[in-house]
């Protein structure tokens, strides 16, 4: 049981992280010939096959049939609407669990088969360039991982919840699972009666039947697949507004209800704390999904972020600790869903962010000094790059592990560049940047030379050199203003329990 406040942080992804060892990244797709029809990739530098070249998604249309438990397999259709940015004579989709039973394009059957994580499908009639694909795949989406292979649906003890990032929404649905790929999600689940369904977006219809009932749901903005979510559950939905009239949304596990209700109350001032920060709230609506699963980790699914329960009726875990990763999901939907990464080299965007945020909530809120954590931070930031490489050249997922590029080198370690950045160009100019950026890549995705590119604009001078050692070198910088900050890369002492 953690002793002090700081100790409680481990069940976070990003000290969980700090506990595995460097990390070597090994492609075994690599190592196959090619054939006919092989699994392709869009080149991410960690995720070499995933996505794919040749088309850009435009909708999906995804639907679940829950048959009552969380050990069997749901019924699905995905339809993928898509334009082909080159000629194609197949098409492959990202796809690494479940039963495939047929696809069609364009409305005629076509041939498909199965090789690494990849759905090869041959159009009867190839695509030519610019052509518009109706990919209807009808299949089953399978809840039980088998070992070693975690990520996709997360079984919950009412059913069921979506955690896909980094790279497992393809075990949930065939896609184009690559963040740089957004597009409009239509999500559509059936249950048995007694079960509530709750997805991303707004709601755009309920049907009733005798023995079920049918939830419909739609984005309003583009979406990556790794922030879809489904809620299938014994589940209460309270509803709520929000600063400005913006719909909250809370599905938490019926039982658990009233327990709850204080924190769910949190929400609105957290988004007008953010809103006074970076501007606008980026989406239609948003939410907390709360569940009864053991995850190791909070996810900011877009419009409606998933929590563990116990994260909030643990009572040892202190309420200023809570709040900060409510903040941490809250400002996700700005950084890492509005603005995603585009590659996941990109990460430390979005957690250096999203914990840039949360400690700055913390310092406002609950006088735990943002300049003593980047202190710690600043020490330990030689030993995060020698484990996990420099902020925006991060080291690959252990095999088995993919997680594990969820790693303290991109959450303090990037908030750390943060940090420095502000010292450097100041106060104004870094809040003006901050504002800039999620503004200017609202609805899409950008990279690390992006943020490098506004960054020297906004200060009106090249910060190119100061980047390279922030974000790319394998030391720490010295930190701006602080000439007697120290980094250490010999590993720091256990933490006490
Ligand atoms: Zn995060």
């Amino acid at each position: 049981m953690p002793q002090t406040p700081r100790s409680v942080i481990p069940r976070a992804r990003r000290a969980r992280a700090a506990l595995l060892a460097s990390a070597v990244s090994v492609c075994l797709i690599a190592a196959s010939a090619p054939t006919s029809a092989h699994p392709q990739g869009i080149g991410d530098r960690l995720f070499p096959t995933l996505g794919n070249p040749g088309y850009d998604v435009g909708a999906y249309d995804l639907s679940f049939t829950y048959p009552g438990r969380n050990d069997k397999p749901l019924t699905a259709v995905t339809t993928v609407l898509a334009r082909a940015t080159e000629p194609l004579e197949r098409v492959n989709l990202d796809f690494a669990r479940g039963t495939v039973r047929s696809v069609d394009v364009n409305g005629l059957p076509a041939d498909f088969t199965r090789t690494g994580e990849d759905l090869v499908i041959t159009p009867s009639v190839p695509i030519p360039e610019g052509g518009t694909l109706r990919i209807t795949v009808r299949h089953t989406s399978d809840p039980v991982s088998p070992k070693g292979r975690d990520g996709g649906w997360v079984r919950t003890d009412d059913g069921l919840a979506m955690a896909n990032q980094a790279d497992a929404a393809h075990l949930v649905f065939p896609c184009n699972d690559h963040p740089s790929d957004k597009a409009m999600f239509t999500i559509r689940v059936t249950a048995p009666n007694g079960y509530t369904a709750v997805a991303n977006g707004l709601p755009a219809g309920v049907r009733r039947a005798a023995q079920s009932t049918t939830w419909t749901y739609r984005t309003a903005h583009p979406m990556a697949t790794e922030l879809a979510q489904v809620s299938i559950g014994r589940s209460a939905v309270t509803r709520h507004q929000g600063p400005h009239g913006l719909p909250l949304r809370d599905v938490v596990p019926a039982q658990d209800r009233e327990a709850l209700a204080p924190w769910l109350k949190k929400t609105s001032g957290q988004v007008a704390w953010l809103e006074s920060k970076v501007g606008p709230y980026p989406f239609e609506r948003y939410g907390l999904l709360i569940v009864r699963a053991k995850t190791g980790f909070e996810l900011e699914t877009q419009t409606l972020s998933l929590f563990e329960k116990r994260l909030f009726t643990e009572p040892a875990y202190p309420k200023w600790y809570v709040e900060s990763l409510m903040v941490h999901e809250l400002s996700h939907q700005w950084f890492g869903d509005s603005v995603s990464p585009h590659t996941w080299s990109d990460l430390w965007l979005n957690e250096g962010h999203a914990t840039w945020y949360e400690s700055l909530y913390v310092q406002e809120t609950a006088h735990r000094p943002m300049e003593k954590r980047m202190k710690a931070a600043y020490g330990l930031s030689d030993y995060w790059r020698v484990t996990g490489g420099p902020p925006a050249a991060p080291k690959g997922p252990k095999p088995g592990q993919k997680i594990s590029i969820f790693r303290p080198n991109v959450y303090d370690g990037g908030a750390l560049v943060l940090y420095a950045l502000r010292q450097e160009i100041g106060a104004p100019a870094f809040e003006r940047l901050e504002r800039a950026w999620v503004g200017l890549h609202r609805d899409s995705s950008a990279t690390t030379a992006d943020f490098e590119r506004l960054a020297s604009r906004t200060a009106g001078r090249d910060l190119s050199a100061f980047f390279e050692g922030w974000l790319h070198g394998r030391k720490t910088p010295p930190m701006p203003g602080h000439p007697d900050w120290k980094s250490s890369a010999t590993p720091p002492p256990p933490v006490r329990r």
